[in-house]
């Protein structure tokens, strides 16, 4: 079933289109990974789907909706930055609840989410502190757990793990792999890390100036890379 669908999505800024057509269909539960080079339009096509940037030409379809001008609270969308953006002030459990308190949703309903998304993320022992009293993973898992409680069908990922070193990276890869198999949402990733989006992919989604270079499972990718610029992002070397 097609969760999100994006048909000739355009962006321009000012008169510079930097999306300049793109036509993707998403299955539901799927884990899709975006790469390609800095300033493609990764992190824009995310904004717009996320809603955080508007669409100027083409359509966002959510489960058969248009979703252009539905702003982004209304979209069942939740986005993860690479940079954790925690409130410093307040607690762990708090950074989490915040966003549902907000929206109004009963105390107890926030508690029994908090509790659940900590459990899956094994941060139920750091609710009580504040993000400076967290190393740079826990943060992350902190960020990922302010979406989690948010109970979206679509995740969204823009380098979720650029800031951390290496071993913690690898850590936080396998954690999100389990979440995706655990709550079986629709996932979208950007990385520009080849063993991130080989291990974690359903389907890459190579992105070039704008456009949808190739698009395939990682291993259709790997053994035949269209051409020699996905070779250099995803492909064995020829
Ligand atoms: P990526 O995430 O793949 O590195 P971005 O989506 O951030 O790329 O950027 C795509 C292009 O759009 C780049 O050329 C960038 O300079 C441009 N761009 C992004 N945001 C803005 C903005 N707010 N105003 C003008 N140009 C922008
Ligand atoms: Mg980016």
């Amino acid at each position: 079933m097609i969760n999100l669908a994006l048909k000739d999505v355009v962006k321009r800024f000012g008169s510079i289109e930097v999306i300049n057509g793109v036509n993707l269909e998403i299955n539901k539960g799927e884990f899709v990974v975006f790469v390609g080079p800095s300033g493609c339009g990764k992190s824009t096509l995310l904004r717009m789907i996320a809603g955080l940037e508007p669409i100027s030409g083409g359509e966002l379809i959510i489960d058969d909706a248009v979703m252009n001008n539905v702003p982004p609270s209304e979209r069942g969308i939740a986005m993860v930055f690479q940079s954790y953006a925690l409130y410093p002030h307040m607690s762990v459990y708090k950074n989490m609840a915040f966003g549902l308190e907000t929206a109004g949703l009963p105390r107890k309903d926030i508690k029994v989410r908090v509790q659940k998304a900590a459990d899956i993320l094994q941060i139920s022992h750091l609710l009580d502190r504040k993000p400076k009293a967290l190393s740079g993973g826990q943060r992350q898992r902190v960020a990922i757990g302010r979406a989690i409680v948010r109970e979206p069908s679509i995740f969204l990922f823009d380098e979720p793990l650029s800031n951390l070193d290496a071993e913690l990276r690898v850590q936080t890869r396998v954690e999100i792999a389990k979440l995706h198999k655990e709550i079986g949402a629709t996932m979208i990733y950007v990385t520009h890390d080849q063993v991130e989006a080989m291990t974690l992919a359903d389907r890459i989604v190579v992105l070039r100036s704008g456009i949808i270079e190739q698009c395939g499972r990682p291993l259709d990718l790997y053994n035949k890379p269209a051409n020699r610029f996905i070779a250099g992002f995803i492909g064995s070397p020829k």
